[in-house]
């Protein structure tokens, strides 16, 4: 199957996160799949990855999905021995050619059958087994309904990365064991429960394979490279950034760390915008302008103050357009839309310093010949009303020998995360009444009297 747009065909989420996405009515059984198997490379963005970027060696915002399917059709043993098969059968042979020995498998604790079909089917040392509790391995979609383990096919990279794993864990700390492969054997009909705290009805009649494999993950092991932000899809924006900044990539941690940045969110706007998104205020449109932003401020950071985007997303366009032709027919409209945030962005970061340097000043009077602190409610000014981020006016007020009240700062972002986190929660929770709500109008037998006018405990 072509892949589906980065907007979600699901209404409940905002992009497509997991090759899954278009199947799942197949999968919940609520619609019959038109054929028994499926596979695709699926287009996919992961904001809660966003912070993650650059930092890891494996975690993009926009990611391509590999994946295959059963409804209904093959199960558990075969989709183990197809997973084995792809990933350790020769490259002149048509496989990834990865080397068996050095793949290890996590899995549900109980999970018996996936347990026999590594160990006898596919012979995989038992020490390269690591079975962990329901919290860790099993999936399900928060309601009653379907739910399974999982079976999580890791890399390991080697002894230069990090320690080897044992007493039951592939993350020792560090970057050794690469997850590349999730295996989801839809094998259960759960109860109610909060959390992974649910009872095990049986088994689902009609049993599903959901299976996803990082495209990038692999491409960074099988092109020899240190993180995905090094393969062919997404270095040339590295490069790029290396000629306009004149640094050099690899000498010194936190530039790489930004010039990652820059090469993931320049590919992942382009996507986006695509697919059809542009930018604002709110949701999928807030999201890409965060993407933009965080970009432009990188190669600021970088130390490059000219427009950024004219110089990369061509080079990100030409490094995608392979696999998506569509990105070069539809170019014009997609650099219209990044190069129009990014001026928008340079707007507000023209605005955000001169009221810095207004607050600077202001700070530098009220000093008294003491040091010069810049108050967190200010910081938090810039934040919000102008979008200018803390790093920014981190470094800038430090360009002139100020210091920022960090913590005041932070403790006014964690307020206004509750408020929006209380607020999402008032939301959620309104779904959840609405619902309570309509049953039980159902069994009211005879009409409601209102009394939050005269009895203030009911108004509660
Ligand atoms: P991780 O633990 O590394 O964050 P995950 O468990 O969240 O990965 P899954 O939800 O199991 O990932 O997704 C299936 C596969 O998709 C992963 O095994 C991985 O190969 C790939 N993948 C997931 N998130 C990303 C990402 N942000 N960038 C690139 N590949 C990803
Ligand atoms: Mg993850
Ligand atoms: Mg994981
Ligand atoms: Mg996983």
């Amino acid at each position: 199957m072509p892949s589906v747009p980065l907007v979600s065909p699901d209404p409940s989420i905002l992009f497509t996160i997991a090759g899954m996405v278009p199947f799942i009515p197949y999968i919940l059984g609520t619609e019959t799949a038109p054929w028994p198997r499926a596979a695709s490379v699926q287009k996919c963005i992961r904001t809660n990855d966003i912070e993650n970027v650059g930092r890891t060696t494996r975690h993009g915002t926009f990611f391509q999905m590999n994946g295959n399917f059963s409804f209904g059709d093959y199960f558990k043993r075969e989709a183990i021995d197809f997973a084995w098969e792809l990933l350790t059968t020769a490259q002149a042979d048509g496989g990834y050619g990865l080397d068996g020995d050095r793949l290890w498998v996590t899995l549900w604790e109980q999970d018996a059958e996936a347990y026999d079909a590594l160990t006898q089917g596919i012979g995989l040392d038992p020490k390269h087994i690591v079975r962990l509790p329901r919290e860790e391995n099993f999936w399900d979609t928060g309601q009653p309904g379907p739910a399974g383990p999982c079976a999580e096919w890791h890399y390991d990279r080697g002894p230069a990365y990090g320690p080897e794993a044992e007493g039951g864990t592939v993350d020792p700390g560090g970057d050794r064991y690469l997850e590349i492969w999730n295996l989801v054997f839809d094998q259960f009909v759960r109860g109610e429960g909060q959390g992974k705290n649910y009872p095990l009805l049986g088994e689902l009649d009609h049993k599903s394979i959901d299976t996803g494999a990082g495209l990038e993950r692999i491409a960074y092991l099988l092109q020899g490279k240190e993180n995905l932000y090094e393969i062919d899809e997404v270095y040339p924006v590295i490069a790029t950034v290396e000629e306009m900044t004149g640094k050099r990539y690899g000498a010194n941690g936190e530039d790489d760390v930004r010039m990652r940045v820059v090469a993931d969110h320049v590919r992942s706007a382009m996507m986006v915008i695509g697919d059809g998104v542009r930018p604002a205020n709110e949701g999928r449109g807030y999201v890409l302008r965060r993407l933009i932003r965080r970009a432009v401020r990188a190669v600021r950071l970088l130390g490059v103050d000219d427009v950024a985007l004219p110089s990369l997303l061509p080079v990100s366009k030409d490094a995608m357009k392979a696999s998506y032709p569509e990105l070069e027919t539809d170019f014009a409209r997609i650099s219209d839309v990044a190069y129009g945030e990014e001026d928008a962005f340079r707007r507000t970061l023209a605005a955000g310093t001169t009221i810095l340097d207004t607050a600077v000043a202001r700070a530098k009077d009220q000093a008294h010949g003491g040091a010069v602190v810049l108050g967190g409610d200010e910081a938090f000014a810039l934040h919000d009303t102008y979008g200018f981020p803390i790093d920014l006016t981190l470094e800038m007020a430090a360009e002139q020998g100020v210091q920022v009240d960090e913590q005041a700062f932070r403790d006014l972002m964690t307020a206004q995360k509750e408020r929006a986190r209380a607020d999402a929660l008032a939301k959620k929770t309104g779904h959840a009444d609405l619902r309570a709500y309509e049953s039980l109008s159902k069994d009211l037998t005879s009409p409601v009297e209102f009394l939050g006018y005269t009895d203030a405990q009911a108004a509660v």
